[in-house]
């Protein structure tokens, strides 16, 4: 495990500032409006996930002007992180209804998905990412907003001498090489050293934790930045997360019912190995929520993300599956991994 944390000149992510390029989306309108004709739909349901709600008002004013005055576009106000959240309520009660940013968790009749790829060049980070590299195997992944470059980028890394190791994850991805906060499986290759091209220092740090034998070097491209994971900080403090749960007696079992964030099965082993474990079912999960509740500690098995990049907020400890193993005394400490996210609904 590396760590290394070596930050490259031009590194925007103190400045407030990320790379202009060009933020015009390809929002498949003629697609929304084929499914309208197509179904005679009167209502249609609009999703978008938080960073890209803004947007919402103008593409339905491009709707509503090339559609018929009788269709009533509604927009979802629900809070929306991934492509495991869609807006059920809205779904069953419009007759077209469209979720924008994410790729298909599952492919389903009943969705129209438009992806909306970002379009910030990745090549000077990639160049810029070749100093923490060594020529020869290296796995590639990026996230979904990328995923329109991927083939590219593949291409780019072999004419400098790269052997490009990629495979499709699970029933999760969409694509190859693609990875999601919750899963990494399609960086499952074989290779000593994976870079990670995309945003955020959150899914990379997963991908650290899943594979920590790997060399995990990530390129920024909307942060212009290069660095190489490292997982110590996030260690320390899902260990400190454990040790405070240690003398809990009651147990909150958080039951996610988001569409595609459920985990019943490891819900109820819980609940049926513990009597002070009490089975608690909501869709977002919030600090907010759950501060009446009279417990002393939590486990989540609804995004793997509300635990690891939230859990501080939570005024009592907010653990994994894994980590409540370890704070009940099932599984050793040395036995911590990031929670890992299979499958669909
Ligand atoms: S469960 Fe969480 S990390 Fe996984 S896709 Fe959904 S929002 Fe993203």
């Amino acid at each position: 495990m590396s760590n290394k944390s070596e930050y490259s000149e031009g590194d925007l992510r103190k400045t407030g500032m990320a790379l202009k390029h060009d933020r015009e989306w390809d929002y498949e309108l003629d697609r929304i409006i084929e499914a309208v004709e197509e179904r005679d739909a009167e209502k249609v349901g609009l999703q978008f996930p938080e960073g890209l709600k803004r947007r919402g008002p103008s593409v339905a004013d491009d709707l509503r002007e090339l559609l018929p005055d009788d269709v009533t576009i509604l927009l979802s106000g629900q809070p929306c992180y991934g492509a495991c959240d869609l807006d059920t309520y809205l779904m069953k009660r419009t007759d077209v209804f469209v979720h924008f940013g994410h790729s298909p968790m599952k492919n389903t009749d009943k969705v129209i998905y438009v992806p909306l790829f970002s379009n910030v060049d990745v090549f000077p980070i990639m160049e810029e990412s070749l100093e923490e590299l060594e020529v020869g195997d290296v796995g590639l992944v990026t996230t979904a907003q990328h995923m329109n470059r991927f083939e590219e980028m593949k291409e780019w890394l072999e004419d400098r001498g790269f052997t490009v190791h990629t495979r499709k994850g699970d029933d999760r991805l969409t694509h190859e090489g693609q990875v999601l906060g919750c899963n990494y499986a399609s960086a499952d290759i074989d290779a000593d050293q994976v870079l990670y091209v995309g945003g955020g220092k959150f899914h990379p740090l997963g991908l650290a934790m899943e594979h920590p034998d790997k060399n995990v070097v990530i390129g920024d491209p909307v942060n212009n930045v290069v660095t190489v994971a490292d997982t110590d900080k996030f260690l320390k403090q899902r260990y400190g997360a454990v040790h405070r749960a240690m003398d809990a007696e009651k147990w909150g079992v958080i039951f996610c019912t988001k569409i595609g964030q459920g985990r019943w099965e490891i819900a109820q082993d819980i609940i049926d190995e513990n009597d002070d474990a009490y089975l608690i079912t909501m869709d977002e999960v919030t600090p907010g929520r759950l501060r009446n509740f009279n417990m002393d500690a939590f486990v989540n098995t609804g995004c793997p993300r509300i635990t690891t990049d939230d859990g501080p907020q939570f005024h009592k400890p907010m653990l994994t599956p894994g980590e409540y193993e370890i704070a009940i005394g099932n599984e050793p400490l040395d036995s911590l991994e990031f929670d890992t996210f299979h499958g669909t609904w």
